[in-house]
């Protein structure tokens, strides 16, 4: 009976492993950046057997492929799942489950849990948890061209890059009084990349070739022309501070510094046009990312596919998730910030806090371990511009009428409260 059942299963698995591809999403069997690192299937070895067929469905579609995934990329039998590794070879890795649910961790990851952190008598609520701290861009002579600067009359800029620094170094200093041993992802306002702009002209030019422009324009007439993205300068400039500096940064994450959650720091803004005449918006919220919710044209690109699958298997999920709550509750309280609502596709809410999205961003796909991302504050609403322009301080003073907290300790404070709170409760 044993042998008959097998049968069927070992030809339902030949068939699908090995049956035709399909032409539509055959074009797209490339990766999905010039920068991007060919997938290392070999890598996903390890977690043979780590996981059940209950536990691989349900973070497939409830947190990664949110979107549905084409059986051209992904099949699942009962036993094991099958995953395209390469289109025109139709080579698939075979990933075995698990029969019941272990006990034990998946093996050889860099990262601990809470609950795995040794236990330290008198020593502080984070002793011995790695904490790496993601300031977010890179600002100063590059905050322009990362389009995270605008500038109202003669006041001081305002600069997301400068702003994210100013909040990690606070963060860490009351991180380490706590016992956690915190690295830096960046220390100043220069990039981590030791490339340039200028680096990838030869990369910007395949990338405007991909997308049918034979002949692209070298350059474009400042930020409000329309045909930017069609230019060598602009297409080179993404190339260097959202693809090499970030795949830069998840080196430094996973090679040396090996932390157990990243924190990524950022300020929101809605669209503000005219960076010297800036829009502004009654809007303000606060949202928090991990990572998730890939499109089925992100899973079609075989570097992202095998990531997704490297960042489900290692299981972090479950980790930033309740991490990102706990901090989501606590910021919302202290902020006083509703939860940002996205008007775009390519995010899935998770959780039950309204504050929590997955979403597929570079930091939080290529970082191996778990990351939660910031997003507070509305830099172009009109009391969070007074904050930011009122800098930092103690005690409270009065904005628009209200006695407020320095914008910087808020935003400081309420994370480390939340972190407080998750690892007191889980260790
Ligand atoms: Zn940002």
């Amino acid at each position: 009976m044993i042998s008959r059942h097998f049968h069927q299963r070992l030809f339902l698995f030949l068939y699908l492993c090995l049956s035709s591809r399909s032409p539509s999403v055959a074009a797209a069997d490339h990766l999905s950046n010039p920068l991007a690192d060919p997938p290392k299937w070999k890598l996903l070895e390890k977690y043979q057997r780590t996981i059940t067929h209950d536990e691989f469905e349900r973070l497939l579609r409830t947190v990664y492929a949110t979107h549905g995934i084409s059986d051209e990329l992904i099949r699942i039998d009962r036993d094991f799942a099958c995953i395209l590794m390469e289109r025109d070879a139709q080579a698939w890795f075979t990933l075995r489950f698990a029969k019941e649910e272990k006990r034990q961790e998946p093996a050889n990851r860099n990262w601990r849990t809470a609950k795995s952190l040794p236990r330290q008598k008198r020593a502080g609520v984070l002793s011995g948890l790695k904490i790496a701290l993601d300031p977010g861009h890179i600002g100063g002579e590059w905050a322009k061209m990362e389009e995270r600067w605008f500038k109202m009359g003669d006041r001081p800029p305002v600069e997301e890059g400068e702003m994210t620094l100013r909040v990690a170094k606070m963060l860490a200093a009351k991180l380490r009084a706590l016992g956690a041993r915190v690295s830096f992802v960046r220390q100043k306002n220069e990039p981590v990349t030791p490339f340039r702009p200028d680096d990838f002209k030869g990369a910007a030019r395949e990338v405007l070739k991909a997308g049918g422009s034979e002949n692209p324009r070298e350059d474009f007439d400042g930020p409000d022309d329309p045909l930017k993205e069609k230019t060598v300068r602009w297409q080179s400039e993404i190339l260097f501070y959202r693809n090499s500096e970030i795949r830069q940064r998840a080196r430094l994450v996973n090679a040396r510094l090996q932390p157990d959650l990243v924190l990524c720091l950022h300020f929101n803004a809605e669209a503000w046009g005219d960076e010297r005449n800036p829009t502004f918006i009654d809007k303000n919220h606060l949202h928090l990312l991990v990572n998730g919710s890939y499109l089925e044209s992100e899973l079609a690109f075989a570097d992202e596919r095998f990531e997704m699958l490297r960042r489900l298997l290692s299981r972090a999920f479950d980790e930033e998730l309740k991490i990102a709550e706990t901090v989501a509750a606590t910021m919302a309280k202290e902020m006083q910030l509703p939860p940002y609502q996205y008007t775009t596709d390519n995010v899935t809410k998770v959780g039950t806090s309204g504050y929590v999205y997955a979403r597929n961003l570079v930091a939080t796909r290529l970082y191996q371990c778990p990351v939660v991302y910031f997003e507070p504050y509305v830099m172009n609403n009109s009391e969070v511009f007074a904050r930011v322009q009122t800098g930092d301080y103690d005690g409270t003073r009065p904005i628009n009428g209200v006695e407020r907290p320095s914008i910087y300790r808020e935003y400081v404070d309420s994370v480390v409260k939340g972190l407080v709170e998750y690892y007191r409760g889980a260790r």
